[in-house]
């Protein structure tokens, strides 16, 4: 028996049949650890590794600003503006992107304060949420919104932290942290 960790470990979302890099069947070597997933034409350990997703709420005084999007994931619902991490990025960076492409808004990372980070996971997958906050005057650029018919709102955070505002509970949750106030349900 032996130690996995002098091999290089490819880390992957979701638990590959063929390796990735050479196109070999996955198969499984036994280490201290117990069975690892295991390319042996590359000599790779595999380990499943969580996907970053980020949101921002960027706080304009006592109001956030909200995105209403007509797309079917946020039906019914105003939105923070976030989403996934790209395999290069590093969070901060993932979250101005999105910023970006969702309201025009750009800022620099040092401005970004990271309020939670959440691990999530169902039998398939995993997540890292991290959410952080972003003082709009610390922002450049002019609101726009990423498509037409989509709009930007700019909400209380009493209503949004009140339930006044339809959101998502975990949306509600991070708006309630960045403004340190606390969540009522
Ligand atoms: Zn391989």
């Amino acid at each position: 028996m032996e130690d996995y960790d002098r091999f290089d470990i490819y880390s992957v979302a979701l638990d590959p049949e063929y390796c990735p890099q050479c196109g070999s069947e996955v198969g499984s070597r036994e280490f201290d650890a117990g069975p690892m997933d295991w390319c042996g034409d590359c000599e790779l350990v595999f380990s499943r590794g969580p996907i970053a997703a980020v949101h921002v709420v960027v706080r304009d005084d006592d109001h956030v600003l909200l995105l209403d999007e007509l797309i079917p994931q946020h039906d019914g619902v105003l939105s923070l503006p976030g989403g996934h991490a790209h395999h290069d990025e590093g969070p901060r960076e993932a979250v101005l992107r999105e910023l970006e492409e969702e309201t025009a808004l750009a800022a620099t990372p040092d401005a970004l304060s990271l309020v939670t980070v959440y691990h999530a996971e169902t039998d398939a997958v995993a997540f890292h949420f991290a959410t952080y906050a972003l003082e709009y005057a610390d922002t450049t650029g002019t609101l726009s919104p990423e498509a037409d018919g989509f709009e930007i709102r700019r909400e209380p955070v009493d209503d949004v932290v009140g339930g006044a505002v339809p959101i998502r509970d975990s949306d509600r949750e991070r708006v309630a942290a960045a403004f340190d106030r606390e969540h009522p349900l």
